[in-house]
């Protein structure tokens, strides 16, 4: 498909909207308007003595759509966003009519449709004038609204007990024990980077020492802690149990509100592992099944089976962990609508104090991008569905949620948790309403300032890179941080 952008610099918006209906593909790009062939929208922007005309020309296979809108042009110079949304919108509309698709978040594109819905209730909006804001300008669903409301509702207590001088600390382990096919990550087979592992704790523990001397010199509060990857649970006990022995060394753990490893994959979770995680004092840990399906599991690639995730719940829960979360995904390659309802009720009968439910994404790094034309009649709506129903009758409510370009559907991923145990870290890193300090490869730093301003530091992405540039990765994490250090300083 082409994409021609005729007199105007509205590229990144346009190229999203029709992602819309469009997913996974690859677009041509046109910056002047000609003839060519094949599928195209042409979006045209002229400015006239009075109003300011847009016009957008959409052909797919043999269907033909075109619409027109004018605005008076002391409003354009007004608000410098109104053709930018006007375009979009008529792209949209477009778009909806020859495919006949209805995207149930409209043409929200962003990633934090909650944040909106935040940002509309601080601002005073009522209920019903909130709805029919988003409604009217972006076409968002009914179904999509009341999810959004009601964990803006759960989320805004818990924000609001934030502060600049309170942080969360993000440590990254990036090693699985496989590449699933729709992994996106920047993950390592530990096979393949066995011998980098002691070099990259060594240098992941000087970080985090660093680290804890800027929490201590700038009176700094760790919140919430997450030990991420990748699968932390495919390093050995022992490796694990030097990060997080560093981890108690440097930050004060006992007035952290959340700590949490994300065992992930059952093939790296141990009697061991587990054991140094609870003694270590994490208080919250994922298992992530995705799948019930042992077909599914060795279609994507897992080398585990669902047995084997029952029993590493099992074996946490004999251990004492009392908080517990699952991972499930919609739409894997293979899964069927029944296979998806069996997981999910497999996993209310667990009874894990969370469990998220992520929508399939086809992004253009996992090897399932290839096979990407196989899912567009993914029943993943269906899937979704049911896991809302479902678990909300089950006692979980719906607590965070984030949408990612590519999903199967542009559907959404939710995380669901009975009273009380949502997760703060996952509420923050969507809210962005607190500071995160990150370790480790690919990891980044997010730092909050009080008047709404977010500055992101990125750590290297390779471990191979991490380990062999991190003096100069340290140098320009203190030049990159310097601003937002002397901001706290003054507080
Ligand atoms: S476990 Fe997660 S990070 Fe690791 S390969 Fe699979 S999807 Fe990627």
């Amino acid at each position: 498909m082409t994409i021609i952008f005729s007199n105007h610099t509205i590229k990144y918006e346009i190229e999203s909207t029709v992602k819309l209906f469009i997913p996974a593909i690859r677009f041509s790009f046109l910056y002047d308007e000609r003839n060519c062939d094949g599928d195209l929208v042409m979006t045209r922007v002229k400015t006239g003595k009075s109003f300011t005309y847009l016009y957008v020309y959409v052909r797919i296979g043999d269907r033909i759509k075109r619409m027109a809108y004018h605005i008076p042009n002391e409003k354009v110079k007004a608000d410098k966003n109104l053709c930018e949304y006007n375009l979009c919108r008529l792209v949209y509309l477009c778009l909806s009519e020859i495919t006949e698709l209805t995207p149930q978040w409209g043409m929200l594109t962003g990633i934090r449709p909650v944040k909106k819905v935040i940002d509309l209730i601080e601002k005073g909006f009522s209920k019903n004038e909130l709805f029919a804001e988003l409604k009217n300008k972006f076409f968002v669903s009914d179904e999509k609204l009341e999810l959004a409301y009601k964990i803006a509702k759960i989320q805004m207590p818990l924000i609001k007990t934030n502060d600049y001088k309170t942080v969360s600390l993000y440590v990254s382990i990036p090693f699985c024990p496989t590449r699933c096919s729709y992994c996106s990550f920047v993950s390592h087979s530990i096979e393949s980077a066995k011998n980098l592992i002691p070099d990259y704790i060594k240098y992941l523990c000087i970080e985090l020492e660093k680290l804890g001397e800027d929490v201590r010199e700038l009176g700094l509060r760790i919140d919430t802690i997450y030990i991420g990857g990748g699968t932390p649970t495919s390093i050995e006990a022992e490796d694990l149990q030097r990060i997080m022995e560093c981890i108690s060394k440097n930050f004060d753990i006992l007035s952290v509100r959340e700590y949490n490893v994300e065992a992930g994959r059952a093939d790296t979770i141990t009697f061991e592992k587990l054991k140094v995680i609870k003694d270590m004092g994490a208080t919250r840990i994922s298992v992530n099944p995705q799948t019930l399906n042992d077909e599914v599991l060795k279609v994507i690639g897992r080398k585990h089976t669902s047995e084997q995730t029952l029993n590493a719940y099992i074996m946490a829960r004999d251990l004492g962990f009392d908080n517990i979360n699952m991972d499930l995904i919609a739409g894997l390659p293979t899964e069927t609508v029944d296979s998806f309802k069996n997981t999910l009720d497999k996993v209310i009968l667990l009874s894990p104090e969370s469990v998220t439910i992520h929508t399939l994404t086809l992004k253009r790094s996992s090897s399932l991008y290839l096979e990407r034309e196989n899912h567009f009649d993914n029943p993943v709506s269906q899937m979704i569905e049911y896991g809302m129903k479902n678990l909300m009758e089950n006692g979980y409510n719906p607590y965070y949620l984030y949408r990612q370009k590519n999903t199967v559907e542009n559907l959404e991923n939710t995380g669901y948790a009975k009273n009380g145990k949502e997760s703060f870290y996952n509420i923050f890193i969507m809210d962005e309403t607190q500071t995160i300090l990150g370790a480790g490869c690919s990891a980044s730093t997010k730092l909050v300032y009080s008047n709404g301003k977010i500055t992101r530091v990125h750590n290297y992405k390779f471990p191979y890179e991490y380990i062999n540039r991190f003096d100069e990765l340290m140098k320009k994490k203190s030049t990159e941080t310097k601003e937002w250090r002397d901001f706290i300083a003054t507080i």
